[in-house]
């Protein structure tokens, strides 16, 4: 078996390893493709890709797209993109700006919650233009609010959470639809993070965006149990959509969670990757 990662970051999002640190973890975990899927933005793949080359690592295009739902937000998988695509490039661009307008608003409210932060803290935790919840929780940290990210988390910036603000500025249908004028293919994320209500409200959510051209559905992620995979993997199968996985790795944000296996329950095998780039209209870079 020729095994891969399909989601794993870098720090020019929120993970910790900078793009060759990441690579090079891969060629050492012995993984034949590694896909870069930083939120939002794909400044890491020049230099991982040139580092892939070096070391004989597959890097596939990737990026983790922020979409709008209500009370939180969607994560898309985008893979096999022309990542220079000018429209594929302006939506991103404006959920970065939405995340602009997103983080003061969240440093406010936990000025307001007596766990006040600055901006320029928050901006000094991030080594990308990428800033999100993590570096907010980094600088709670950092200021001695908080003894860690997971408790900055569950008592701040969790999902609904008292300082949680949702400002995401584009639908699925359209992140879907973008990616695959850029000539990739779009996967749901760990949908268990959506809280849908099981079966019924995955069903539909499943087939809404499988209706708009989504892909394929993440069932292998560490924050899924076994039910949960089983349910996602007989939707995708019904749904006609590949059954995909990835570890997720962030690095040092997430210290149980390892490239390639992530909690030790994952495993991707290359042939996955042969399925989505089946449904790829170009050639994946
Ligand atoms: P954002 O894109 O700014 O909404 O931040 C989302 C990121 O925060 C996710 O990709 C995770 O890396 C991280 N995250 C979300 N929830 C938690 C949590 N409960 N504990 C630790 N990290 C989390
Ligand atoms: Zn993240
Ligand atoms: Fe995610
Ligand atoms: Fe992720």
């Amino acid at each position: 078996m020729d095994r891969i990662d399909l989601h794993a970051h870098t720090n020019r999002s929120d993970g910790s390893l900078e793009p060759a640190a990441l690579v090079a973890l891969a060629k050492e975990t012995g993984l034949r493709a590694l896909a870069v899927t930083d939120h939002d933005t794909t400044s890491a793949l020049a230099i991982a890709r040139e580092v892939g080359r070096s070391l004989g690592v597959e890097i596939l295009t990737g990026a983790e797209i922020t979409a709008r739902f209500p009370g939180r937000s969607m994560h898309v998988l985008a893979y096999g993109f022309e990542d220079r695509e000018p429209a594929l490039c302006a939506m991103l661009a404006e959920i970065v700006a939405g995340r602009e307008t997103r983080n003061p608003r969240i440093v406010e409210r936990l000025c307001e919650l007596g766990a006040p932060v600055t901006m320029a803290e928050v901006r000094a935790e991030a080594k990308g233009d990428v800033i999100g919840r993590p570096h907010i929780a980094a600088a709670l940290v950092r200021r001695g609010h908080v003894a860690d990210t997971k408790t900055a988390f569950s008592l701040f910036l969790r999902d609904g959470g008292p300082a949680y603000v949702a400002a995401d500025r584009v639908d699925p249908e359209e992140v879907i639809s973008t990616v695959r004028d850029a000539g990739g293919v779009t996967v749901l994320a760990h949908p268990k993070q959506l809280r849908v209500d099981a079966p019924a409200g995955y069903e539909a959510l499943f087939g809404r965006l499988a209706a708009a051209g989504l892909s394929g559905i993440e069932v292998d992620h560490p924050s899924h149990r076994t039910d949960d995979r089983a349910l996602f993997g007989r939707l995708a199968d019904a749904m006609g959509l590949v059954r995909t996985g990835g570890s997720d790795f962030h690095g040092a944000s997430k210290p149980d969670v390892r490239l390639g296996s992530g909690d030790g329950s994952i495993s991707v095998d290359y042939a996955v990757w042969e399925a989505l780039r089946a449904r790829c209209a170009a050639s994946p870079a």
